[in-house]
Order: structure tokens, then C-alpha cells, then sequence
């Protein structure tokens, strides 16, 4: 076990996500709008998301897991805790 405890979760901030431009966060809202859809999962700010499911994002963005892990926290869309969930793939 981590003595920083365990794995943070992958969580969005839909708020954050739906004031960027649509040509850096189109795909990741996309991603995000079906999850949402999924679930049946509408009311929330916040989506937590799948450790698979940011592998597969970093395909779509052409981007390593730990690639988009940066450019989303510099976009203020996942909080810095998040590189702790990427380091444990
Ligand atoms: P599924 O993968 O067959 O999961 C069925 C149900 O198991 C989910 O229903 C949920 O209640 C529970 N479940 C599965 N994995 C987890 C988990 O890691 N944490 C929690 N808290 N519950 C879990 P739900 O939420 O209605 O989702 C229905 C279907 O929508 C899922 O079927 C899956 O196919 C898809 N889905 C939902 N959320 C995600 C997601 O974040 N990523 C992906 N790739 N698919 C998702
Ligand atoms: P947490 O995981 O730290 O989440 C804190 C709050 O963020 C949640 O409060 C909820 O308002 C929001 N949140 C996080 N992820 C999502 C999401 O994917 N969709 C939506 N709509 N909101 C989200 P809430 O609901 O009162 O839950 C409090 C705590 O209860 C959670 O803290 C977690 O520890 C636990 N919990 C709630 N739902 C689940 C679940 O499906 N699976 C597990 N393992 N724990 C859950
Ligand atoms: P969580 O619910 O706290 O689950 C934490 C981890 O426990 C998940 O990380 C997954 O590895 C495992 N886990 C929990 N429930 C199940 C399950 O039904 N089947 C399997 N195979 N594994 C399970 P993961 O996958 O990275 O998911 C992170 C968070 O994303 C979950 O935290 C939950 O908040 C959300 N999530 C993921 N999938 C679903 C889903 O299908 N429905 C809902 N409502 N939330 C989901």
C-alpha cells in the first residue's frame, strides 16, 4: 500500500470542461457526454471516470496516459491528484 494512501480516482470537472474551446475539449466532452449517458448520470459537476477509460482518451488525443494527464490538469479539467492514478498504470 501507498504511504500516500490509495490511488486517487480520475475525476472531471464538467464545469471546467464546458468553458474550453471546443477544438482542445470536443472529444473529452464527447467521451464524458456518453459516460454520463450511460449511467444515466446528469445532475453531477464532477464524473468520475475509469482508469481504462483515460487509456483510451490518451489514444483519441494521440497523447501518452501521462501526456494528457498534464494538459488536462493545465487546463484545470483534473486536479493535480490525478498524476498519482496515472503513475499506478
Ligand atoms: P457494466 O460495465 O456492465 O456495469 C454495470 C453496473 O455495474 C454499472 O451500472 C454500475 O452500477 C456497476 N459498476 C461497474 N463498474 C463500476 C465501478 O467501477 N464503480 C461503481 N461504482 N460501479 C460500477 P451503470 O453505472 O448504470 O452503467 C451501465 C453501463 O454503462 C456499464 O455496464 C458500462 O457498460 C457503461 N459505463 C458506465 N460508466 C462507464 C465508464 O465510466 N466507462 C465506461 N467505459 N463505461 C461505462
Ligand atoms: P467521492 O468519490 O470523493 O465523491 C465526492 C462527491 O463528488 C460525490 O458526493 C458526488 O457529489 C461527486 N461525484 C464524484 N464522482 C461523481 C460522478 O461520477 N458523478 C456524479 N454525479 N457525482 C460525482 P456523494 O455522491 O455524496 O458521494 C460521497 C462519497 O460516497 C464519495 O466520495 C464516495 O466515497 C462514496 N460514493 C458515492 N458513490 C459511490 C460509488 O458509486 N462507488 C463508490 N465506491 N463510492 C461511492
Ligand atoms: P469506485 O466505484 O470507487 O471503484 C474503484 C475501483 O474498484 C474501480 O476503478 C475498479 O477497479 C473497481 N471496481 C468497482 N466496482 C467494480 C465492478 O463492478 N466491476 C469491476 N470489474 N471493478 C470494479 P475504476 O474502474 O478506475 O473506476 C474509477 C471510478 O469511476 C469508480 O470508483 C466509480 O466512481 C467510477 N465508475 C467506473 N465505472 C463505473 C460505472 O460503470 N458506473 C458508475 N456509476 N461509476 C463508475
Amino acid at each position: 500500500p501507498s504511504p500516500l494512501g490509495p490511488t486517487p480516482k480520475i475525476v472531471i470537472d464538467l464545469e471546467r470542461l464546458a468553458q474550453l474551446p471546443k477544438e482542445k475539449a470536443g472529444p473529452l466532452a464527447r467521451y464524458a457526454a456518453t459516460i454520463q449517458s450511460q449511467r444515466g448520470d446528469y445532475n453531477g459537476k464532477v464524473l468520475s471516470i475509469r482508469q481504462e477509460d483515460l487509456r483510451s482518451l490518451a489514444v483519441i488525443y494521440d497523447k501518452s496516459p501521462a501526456e494528457l494527464t498534464e494538459e488536462l490538469i493545465e487546463w484545470g479539467v483534473l486536479d493535480a491528484e490525478a498524476r498519482r492514478a496515472v503513475e499506478a498504470f
